[in-house]
């Protein structure tokens, strides 16, 4: 039977919108603890074209860590395999800025989706140019995939990230001291911090990772974005690693790879089918929207969707 996806999307909403309230929203960030806890948007993309949509789907939000799958493969678009000698891929089991085992681990990240294997992941992006062109490359490549040239960093969480950044800066001079970055620390974390404050809708993120459910192909736009074993490895990443020590949780409740950000939104892919954004910002312990876990949670069940089918 094939589920009216309309109508999966309406009660996943309708479901997980009692919980809003339970989850906490992130402080640590000053920036991101002026965002109205009650919000709450879900947005499924398909190949078609088509988007399905509940509650707050066109307001942007900090879309944080989520920043990090699409860093990722355009690492692996520009180093290819190569990228692997700086970052692992294994699941951390830890905190998403957890520094204890890069030193056991030599410096080497366990993966590109924590806050030390992403800002590996971003400094050998800045390879061979520099940090501004890095950035630019980042933006323009989410203003493609959302069709929308408006998407942009919002100013005050950068800057509020680099006032409060000292544990990433940890792990980046960490990093640094067993030779693990290539440029200065404070390059690096630059792009990294407004990577992470990037602004974007459900609604544009939502259409942005439709390449990542589509093997590596923009379905909107027919360009091959990045080959798709390479597509279906980041999907591989993102259900063992997308949320931290939270991640086995994610795959047992959801079944689909996800990436969480820290602002309240997560991305989630159904290789084959659409591409899901949901943000509510209240957080689990982890560091993963509580609503929109259990959005997700229950639209994935509804519409019968899952990678262990
Ligand atoms: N910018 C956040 C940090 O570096 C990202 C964390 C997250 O979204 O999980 O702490």
């Amino acid at each position: 039977m094939i589920a009216d996806l309309a109508r999966c999307v309406a009660e996943a909403y309708e479901v997980a919108l009692p919980h809003r309230g339970k989850g906490k929203v992130a402080d640590y960030i000053p920036a991101l603890a002026t965002v109205d806890p009650n919000r709450f948007g879900f947005a499924l993309a398909l190949p078609d074209g088509t988007v399905h949509t509940a509650g707050d789907v066109d307001i942007p939000f900090s879309i944080q860590s989520v920043s990090k799958v699409f860093t990722l493969a355009l690492a692996l678009r520009r180093l290819g395999s190569s990228l692997w000698t700086s970052v692992g891929r294994e699941p951390s089991g830890s905190a998403f800025n957890s520094i204890v085992q890069l030193e056991s681990e030599n410096g080497i990240p366990r993966n590109p989706l924590i806050n030390a294997g992403a800002i590996a992941t971003t400094d050998r992006l800045i390879d061979g140019r520099g940090d501004e062109a890095t950035v630019a490359e980042i933006l323009d490549f989410l203003r493609a995939r959302a069709g929308d040239d408006s998407i942009a960093i919002d100013a005050e969480v950068a800057a509020s990230e680099s006032e409060t950044g000292a544990r990433n800066r940890s792990l980046g001079y960490f990093m640094k001291g067993f030779g693990n970055l290539h440029h200065p620390v404070e390059e690096a974390l630059g792009v990294y911090f407004r990577q992470c404050a990037i602004a974007m809708s459900c609604r544009q993120l939502a259409r942005a990772g439709l390449f990542l459910a589509m093997e590596g192909r923009d379905p909107i736009t027919g360009e091959q974005l990045i080959k798709p074993h390479r597509a279906r490895r980041i999907n591989a990443i993102m259900m063992l690693c997308g949320h931290y020590d939270n991640s086995g949780e994610f795959a047992f409740r959801v079944g689909l790879p996800g990436k969480s950000g820290v602002g309240g939104g997560i991305l989630c892919i159904a290789p084959g089918q659409g591409s899901i954004a949901v943000w509510s910002p209240g957080l689990t312990e982890a560091g993963t929207s509580l609503v929109g876990a259990v959005a997700l949670e229950h639209f994935a069940y509804a519409a019968g969707w899952s990678v262990f089918d």
